[in-house]
């Protein structure tokens, strides 16, 4: 393998993790290449108002605050690229990306995998019909279309609390299903959605089915309490989706270690394992191998860290 065609290093993802990788690569003068996925941007772009990363007392917006970390990025020579990886040997190294039929593949010295964890879906037939007709699990992206409508949202979770809380600016009544009596959301975020006199609080409560789907949108659920068993039909005309994430990890099975939900598994923070051994020049970073905290703030913390083990790595190996 030519060192010309060989990059150091490859960021796989382009949320709040990968960039921070890319910003402090760049800055290592390591020409990083961001391959930003299905879901460029990752979480933050498709969430509103951001109150707790360091730095903006005011709050700012997920997008904005994306948006200028790949700038901070570009600007130190961080390339990125609108691609996302489908397949990648582990075990010759250096790495050879695999982009999909009739692209170059991509090599690579080190790889640092930084890419998140996409949307929960319920899974029943019916919401997967009417996805993109009433069912959505972007509420920034689809609550203008809510506006003067009674609309549904799934979840007991901080995302289901913002969610909630950002559609009452468009729909006139929310209704917050959550399948237990547990809230799992901040305390801040239930006080505020409980507070609020457009929210009205389903607990106990889990989805059937979506009805609507011959006439092709949502006309309402059909929701059963599991305390008591008793069935309602409840008329909506949106549901949104707030019920957590599922790691993208789906490539690395079989040669990295996952745990029982899909989640790499890290030692030290950001070092993978196959089998428990090392894989060298490889690193996690981000919501892909983390379940506890999930934050921006960490993810661009583990993002910095992956970033410091590639220079480490590189400079090891004689680079
Ligand atoms: P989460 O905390 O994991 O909550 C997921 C919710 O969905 C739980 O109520 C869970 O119920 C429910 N759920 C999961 N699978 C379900 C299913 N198949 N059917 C019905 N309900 C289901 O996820 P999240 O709300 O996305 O939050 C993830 C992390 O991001 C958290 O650390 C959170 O604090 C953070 N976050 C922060 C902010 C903010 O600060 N602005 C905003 C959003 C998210 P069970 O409890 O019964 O499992």
């Amino acid at each position: 393998m030519s060192d010309i065609t060989t990059r150091d290093t490859v960021i796989l993802g382009s949320g709040c993790s990968g960039l921070t990788a890319a910003i402090y690569a760049a800055r290592a003068n390591l020409k990083p290449l961001v391959l930003e996925g299905h879901e460029p941007g990752g979480q933050l772009s498709i969430t509103t108002m951001v109150e707790n990363f360091p730095g903006w007392p005011e709050g700012i917006q997920g997008p904005e605050l994306i948006e200028n970390m790949k700038q901070q990025a570009v600007r130190f020579g961080a390339e990125l690229k609108m691609a996302h990886l489908v397949s990648v040997d582990l075990s010759k190294h250096p790495y050879e990306l695999n982009l999909g039929p009739g692209k170059e593949p991509i090599h690579t010295r080190t790889l640092i995998i930084a890419s998140g964890a996409s949307a929960r879906w319920l899974n029943l037939p019916s919401e997967q019909a009417l996805i993109g007709h009433g069912v959505s699990s972007c509420a920034t992206c689809d609550g203008f279309f809510s506006r003067g409508k009674e609309i549904a949202v799934i979840g007991g979770g901080d995302s289901a609390m913002e969610e909630a809380l950002f559609l009452t600016r468009f729909a006139t009544k929310v209704t917050l299903i959550n399948r237990t009596e547990n809230f799992r959301a901040s305390r801040i975020m239930l006080e505020r959605a409980i507070a609020h006199p457009n929210i009205q609080f389903r607990p106990s409560t889990v989805v059937e089915d979506v009805l609507g789907v011959e006439e092709k949108e949502v006309r309402g659920l059909k929701l059963r309490n599991t305390k008591s068993g008793e069935r309602t039909d409840l008329p909506v005309s949106f549901m949104f989706l707030g019920i957590g994430h599922i790691p993208n990890a789906k490539m690395f099975h079989g040669q990295l270690d996952l745990d029982s939900d899909g989640y790499i598994v890290t030692h030290g923070n950001v070092f993978p394992t196959h089998n428990g051994a090392p894989v060298p020049g490889v690193f996690a970073c981000g919501d892909i191998q983390d379940r506890r905290y999930r934050q921006a703030i960490t993810a661009a913390g583990t993002g910095c860290m992956a970033a410091l083990e590639v220079e480490k790595f590189l400079e090891e190996h004689n680079r």
